[in-house]
């Protein structure tokens, strides 16, 4: 279901640009407006699920579909687990950095990060 006024809804439509890194039939990668990171890249399901909060068991296999395109992404970028490596990110609520109600998963790298996360 798409949402009119859903920002990642209007992007996967083309109603918004966006520069995409990657689309299949189930998700779409494309580079954060905002960038935290010099790679820092979204990959967001074209179903509009609001959160992880809203992902049944029954989306159980879009959740992977999502993960194995992070990992596609980010090696396309030159990031790997022998390189510098990135990270992986899906926040959850307001309360730690939500801001767009679409699922979505960031993929960072480039540079050196620290744990835990603020
Ligand atoms: P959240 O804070 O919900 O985890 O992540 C939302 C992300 O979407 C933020 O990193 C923000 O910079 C990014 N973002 C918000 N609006 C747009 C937009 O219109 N285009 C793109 N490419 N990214 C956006
Ligand atoms: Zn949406």
């Amino acid at each position: 279901m798409t949402q009119a006024d859903c920002i990642f809804c209007r992007i996967i439509a083309g109603e918004l640009p966006s520069r995409m890194v990657h689309q299949d039939e189930v998700c779409v990668a494309f580079h954060d407006i905002n960038p935290q990171a010099p790679v820092h890249i979204l990959v967001v399901p074209r179903e509009h699920v609001a959160s992880l909060d809203e992902a049944t068991f029954e989306r159980r296999e879009l959740l992977g579909h999502l993960l194995l395109t992070a990992a596609r992404v980010a090696n396309a970028e030159g990031l790997t687990r022998k390189s510098s490596g990135y990270r992986t990110v899906i926040n959850t609520g307001a309360g730690v950095g939500q801001s767009v109600f679409h699922l979505h998963l960031h993929v960072l790298g480039g540079r050196p990060m620290s744990w835990p996360p603020g």
